[in-house]
């Protein structure tokens, strides 16, 4: 039986949680994604014209199929979170059943179980601040979105998933490095990302044989880095001073978290896995 995989964070079809999906369907996963769902709209209008169809092209010519899109919102985990102004908001409105813990309950009736889980989102409010700067609630709403989503999501989906199932996240180094322009918590976010991985590994690999792995990931021109406003210098910084001296591309990170959720990672757990042209263990720049 071919593996089926959820995948949270996919909008378009520039960031890893595009590329993590179609590695995965490359080597035989049925793809589900869960999309942000102010970004539901465009992202199903774009699907459905053609407008990625270029890069859902698989190595053996065929296209990627996404069996289902389900509107997420990873920073609330059920209806009575939900505030006032956001149900009623035009954005959120039209659709139903994003929570987390009601995502994972249309999974579960959809199609049963999965057996990969794939977290490929983050969001901080005042990203653009030093922490020095930063406020509690843009602190609190960095950690929510970006390492609490997380573990609400292994916490809802781990009922559904197969023993012997596997989950990945993508964080960044500014978790344990200084990387000025990372801030408004982001950094402490990865961080907690990190160590939850660690502790995950432990209880879900104990309890549901489920395997807990995070990618470090280079840096990549996604909407979300976009946003930050520093991703040119950090690829330059790249193409600079790491090992490699290549552009990391999303498919390099897609096929390390395809290989994560493969039987050929069986003993890899509670791992932070980098896959950023060896940047990582540089000591100064050159
Ligand atoms: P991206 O824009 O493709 O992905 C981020 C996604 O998160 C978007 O689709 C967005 O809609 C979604 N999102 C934001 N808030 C959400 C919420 N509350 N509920 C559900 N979805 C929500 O950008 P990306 O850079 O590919 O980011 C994916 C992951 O990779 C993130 O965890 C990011 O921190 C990590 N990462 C990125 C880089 C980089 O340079 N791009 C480097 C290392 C790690």
């Amino acid at each position: 039986r071919g593996k089926r995989a959820f995948i949270a964070g996919v909008a378009d079809d520039n960031g890893y949680g595009w590329a993590i999906a179609k590695s995965l369907a490359a080597a035989g996963a049925e793809i589900l994604v869960g999309t942000w769902v102010p970004a539901l709209n465009i992202f199903e209008t774009s699907l459905r014209r053609g407008k990625f169809d270029e890069s859902r092209m698989l190595p053996d010519g065929s296209l990627m199929e996404i069996t289902k899109v389900y509107p997420l919102d990873a920073v609330y985990d059920c209806p009575e979170d939900v505030p006032e102004d956001v149900r009623t908001n035009k954005r959120y409105a039209g659709s139903t059943n994003w929570t987390v813990k009601e995502v994972a309950e249309s999974v579960k009736q959809d199609f049963g179980t999965i057996d990969i889980l794939v977290h490929s989102l983050a969001n901080g409010p005042e990203v653009s601040k030093p922490v020095l700067e930063t406020s509690r609630n843009g602190y609190l709403a960095a950690i929510s979105a970006s390492s609490y989503s997380f573990v609400s999501l292994v916490q809802n989906f781990i009922p559904i998933m197969n023993p012997g199932g596997s989950t990945i996240s993508l964080t960044y180094i500014a978790s344990e490095r200084i990387i000025p322009g990372y801030g408004g918590g982001m950094s402490s976010a990865k961080a907690a990302l990190e160590s939850d991985t660690r502790v995950l590994a432990f209880e879900a690999g104990r309890k549901h044989n489920i395997r807990v792995n995070t990618i470090s990931a280079g840096p990549l021109r996604s909407r979300a880095a976009k946003a930050i406003g520093f991703i040119d210098m950090m690829i330059d910084y790249s193409l600079q001073n790491a090992p490699l001296q290549k552009e990391l591309t999303a498919d390099e990170v897609g096929n390390a978290a395809a290989f994560l959720a493969s039987p050929l990672a069986s003993a890899i757990t509670g791992s932070v896995v980098y896959v950023d042209n060896g940047l990582n263990a540089m000591g100064v720049g050159v």
